[in-house]
């Protein structure tokens, strides 16, 4: 992904409310002075047509058949690159059983090209269950695209992978050598109120 292309998702990430400044404490424990939030941005159509488009230019040249997307979180962003590429969009899902399949009749034929499309990957544990439906099928995969990578390993995918921003660049620090704890500012859980922890 270029620079350009990073600094545009971010900037639409920005005004979305879904990348934000502060003083947080993640689900990690550590704290950070970033967070991503990744679905505030799919709550904007025009936001997320033109990351879906950012996220189709990154795959030009491939030939893709369907767009494949694990529910929920990759469901809009995976229906918009569809959109942008002009080929269908369907998503898989987990059952009673936990397991991802593909239901209401979707699925992928044997002589398909198939783009995995998320919205934020921490482990890749959704998007490679995914992998292996789609492969399962007989189909060929043709890349994973994220808006988000924030994979702390490599993801270690079975097909070439680009992501429009990297949350590996999000400084982050134990919270006895936090900065922003030394400074005095309250440290916020993402999605509730200030504390004081
Ligand atoms: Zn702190």
């Amino acid at each position: 992904m270029t620079a350009a292309v990073a600094e545009r998702a971010a900037e639409l990430m920005t005004k979305a409310g879904a990348l934000t400044k502060g003083h947080f404490r993640l689900t990690s424990g550590l704290h950070s002075d970033e967070y991503c939030q990744c679905a505030k941005v799919l709550e904007h159509p025009v936001m997320t047509e033109e990351l879906g488009r950012m996220l189709a230019d990154a795959f030009e040249g491939e030939t893709i058949d369907v767009v494949v997307s694990p529910a929920i979180g990759g469901i809009v962003i995976g229906y918009e690159v569809a959109r942008a590429l002009g080929v269908r969009a369907i998503w898989a899902e987990r059952g009673a059983d936990g397991a991802m399949a593909f239901r209401r009749g979707f699925g992928v034929t044997p002589s398909e090209r198939v783009l995995v499309i998320e919205d934020v990957v921490t482990t890749g544990g959704s998007v490679k269950e995914v992998a292996r439906l789609v492969t399962g099928a007989g189909a060929s995969l043709v890349g994973f695209g994220f808006i988000m990578d924030r994979s702390r390993e490599p993801l270690d995918l079975p097909a070439p992978t680009k992501a429009l921003l990297e949350g590996r660049t999000m400084q982050t620090y134990q919270p006895d050598e936090c900065p922003l704890c030394a400074a005095g500012v309250a440290v916020v859980k993402p999605g509730s109120r200030p504390d004081t922890k």
